[in-house]
Order: C-alpha cells, then sequence, then structure tokens
C-alpha cells in the first residue's frame, strides 16, 4: 500500500484516498478540556510519539462512473502538505478531471488547495458543494473564532485561508441547506458543531456504504475518549451531540467509515467499546481476509 494514495471500491464504485501530506501539532495544543499529561498518556498507550501530533490530511477521490467527485482539498500551508494535485497525478487524475468537489467545511486543511498563491482556481471545471451557514460564516469580514482555545496564528491562518481561498471558487460554489443527493451516490448528512456548517457523507452503491466522518472525529484517541473537546472544535456542545450521532451511526451500521486526520489512508469501521468507541483501521481486517483468501 502505498502512502500517498489508496483504492477501494464501494459496490460499482471506484474510490481512491489521496494524500495531501500531514501536519504536526503540539500535544498541549490538541485538547482543550483534559491535563496534557493525559493526553500524553494515551499517546503512548497506543506507541505513538508524545513530542508531536501528526495529523494526516486524506482527501477522497470518488469516481461513478459518471462523476468524478472530490471529498476536500488539502491545504498548502506547510511543506509537509499540498501534495493534493501531485498525488492526484500519480494516480492519473489531472486537476481538470474534476467535475464535482465536496467541501466539508472551510478550515484551511480542506479548502487550501481551491485556489493557487495568485488567487488562480486550481480545478477549473469543478462544481463545488458547501452548506450554506459555511460559506457565510467564513466569508464574514471577521468570522468569531473566539470560542476555539487555539492561538491567535491558527486564527489568523484559518481566516486568512478562507479570505484567499473562497472568494476564487466563488463563481463554481453550489450551496446547500439540507440533506441530501450531491451526484447519484453520495449524500450530504449536517454533521454541525466542528464549524458551523461541517457535513459528512454518506457513499452508497449495492448493498455498501462508506461513511465519511470528514473532521466529526480528529484522532482516534477521540473515539475513545468521546468527553474529550478538541481544541479546534468552534461548537464544542454541538460536536460532541454530533460526534456521539456520527460514530453511534457507523458502529450500529458497521459501516466503512473514513476520517480526514486519521492515520493513512483513513478508513476503517467504530467498534462501540464501553460508553465510548474505538477505531479498527481497514488493514487490520482486510489484510487478514486477503490472507484467508488466499490459504494463508
Ligand atoms: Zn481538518
Amino acid at each position: 500500500m502505498s502512502n500517498e494514495s489508496y483504492r477501494f471500491k464501494i459496490g460499482a464504485i471506484e474510490c481512491i484516498a489521496v494524500s495531501d501530506g500531514t501536519f504536526a501539532y503540539a500535544p498541549d495544543a490538541f485538547i482543550a478540556n483534559a491535563p496534557v499529561e493525559r493526553f500524553e498518556q494515551e499517546l503512548r498507550d497506543h506507541n505513538l510519539p508524545t513530542n508531536e501530533v501528526i495529523s494526516p490530511y486524506t482527501c477522497l477521490l470518488v469516481n461513478t462512473g459518471k462523476h468524478r467527485l472530490l471529498v476536500d482539498t488539502g491545504a498548502g500551508f506547510a511543506p509537509t502538505n499540498g501534495k493534493l494535485i501531485d498525488n492526484l497525478a500519480a494516480v492519473g487524475v489531472a486537476a481538470a478531471d474534476i467535475d464535482t468537489i465536496v467541501l466539508t467545511h472551510g478550515h484551511a486543511d480542506h479548502i487550501g488547495g481551491a485556489a493557487d498563491s495568485t488567487g488562480a482556481p486550481l480545478f477549473p471545471n469543478a462544481r463545488y458543494v458547501m452548506w450554506q451557514s459555511e460559506w457565510e460564516f467564513w466569508n464574514q469580514e471577521h468570522p468569531d473564532l473566539a470560542a476555539m482555545p487555539v492561538d491567535d496564528h491558527l486564527r489568523h491562518l484559518l481566516i486568512d485561508f478562507a479570505h484567499a481561498k473562497l472568494p476564487p471558487i466563488r463563481s463554481q460554489i453550489e450551496l446547500i441547506d439540507r440533506e441530501g443527493e450531491i451526484v447519484p451516490a453520495v449524500y450530504a448528512i449536517p454533521a454541525p458543531g466542528h464549524t458551523p456548517g461541517h457535513i459528512a457523507l454518506l457513499i452508497s452503491s449495492g448493498n455498501q456504504q462508506l461513511l465519511h466522518m470528514a473532521d466529526t472525529v480528529l484522532h482516534p484517541i477521540l473515539m475513545e475518549h468521546p468527553e474529550w473537546r478538541p481544541s479546534f472544535d468552534l461548537m464544542p456542545d454541538q460536536a460532541a451531540a454530533t460526534k456521539r450521532q456520527i460514530l453511534d451511526r457507523a458502529a450500529v451500521d458497521q459501516a466503512l467509515a473514513l476520517a480526514f486526520h486519521f492515520p493513512f489512508p483513513g478508513l476503517g469501521r467504530v467498534l462501540p467499546k464501553g460508553d465510548a468507541w474505538q477505531w479498527q483501521p481497514i488493514e487490520m481486517f482486510d489484510q487478514a481476509r486477503e490472507s484467508r483468501a488466499a490459504g494463508e
């Protein structure tokens, strides 16, 4: 499995998880309402480094046969990200081939690839789809991020990116305000809280489904600690309610799930665990299934 792309199918639909890269966050800036020592202990228990939290940025290419749809456009604010266009080219897809782009929300790591540094749109033939209140929030002159316990540098980065990357796609945007079909087989699900108009997606074909959770959960550890509030959620109570709702749905449906910031390719299943949940990455069961099929 490449670290940059991963192909899989949902029924008749071809999907490719495509990496935009990663970014490293400071552990003491990640969780707003738990002592950093507790988070570091969890990182240690998961055999992860404790000096930084490496967060992958994973976009999703969906080929329905009729449409080539991309979920999110990556970041491009650090040398470790902004690799989406190159990684799409590596799987034979040019930016001009994309006809539909869903922006799950207006954060820099999801909209950064929409335009280049001169303000030229990078996906010239795409219709963009975004939740209406999300578009309106970020296009305000002064989006109010005071409720996010993050440093001013990050606040300014988020606002600067929204103001630089969203206006160039104004003529391409289609705003939605209700749950429903974006293109056949791809459905928008409101999932507010991380941001005002954050959305998840359901991709459905045959008897298979993918629940794209976007930024509903930002780290696998937060499935086991749903009471922990990530510093990047703007409306924490609503985000917590949405998280419970989406994780319950994924667990009950036993759906394949995708989380934008989970270890690449961000695919797995949500297992119930006590009052919380646990993440089972796709490699674990797919490799087991493949080796069983191979008679190993
Ligand atoms: Zn994000």
